[in-house]
């Protein structure tokens, strides 16, 4: 299988990595949408987010407390910051691993494109 984020997490490719644990890695997205935007993703590859199965629960709410984490050493959680899980081609997904963006450090508008 020839997945991109896959690739990074076995740092076959270059990644700024801003959180790794057993479970979940956090990197600089190559082409922010905002001053702040952080990719989070688990190590276990999943394709997308219809693909999450009972058993990944724990590992879908921890993905949510990384974000959290995240949003709050770069000081953007009091002020506000986006997560969006883009899912297949319509909604604009082309990374078909999970990822959870972390969006923040200007204001963000309401519906999204
Ligand atoms: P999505 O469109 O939701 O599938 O998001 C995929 C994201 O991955 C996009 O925001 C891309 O800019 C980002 N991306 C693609 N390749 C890389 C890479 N090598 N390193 C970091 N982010 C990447
Ligand atoms: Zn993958």
């Amino acid at each position: 299988m020839d997945c991109l984020f896959c690739r990074i997490i076995k740092k076959e490719i270059p990644a700024k990595t801003v959180y790794d644990d057993e479970e979940i890695l956090a990197f600089e997205d190559i082409n922010p949408q905002a001053p702040v935007h952080v990719l989070v993703i688990p190590k276990k590859h999943i394709s997308t987010s219809l693909d999450i199965r009972e058993g990944d629960n724990e590992l879908i709410g921890r993905l949510f407390q990384v974000a959290n984490k995240l949003a709050r050493d770069r000081g953007v959680a009091e002020k506000g910051f986006r997560l969006v899980v883009n899912c297949n081609r319509e909604a604009g997904q082309t990374v078909f691993h999970l990822h959870l963006h972390i969006l923040a450090g200007r204001v963000m508008h309401w519906p999204p494109g």
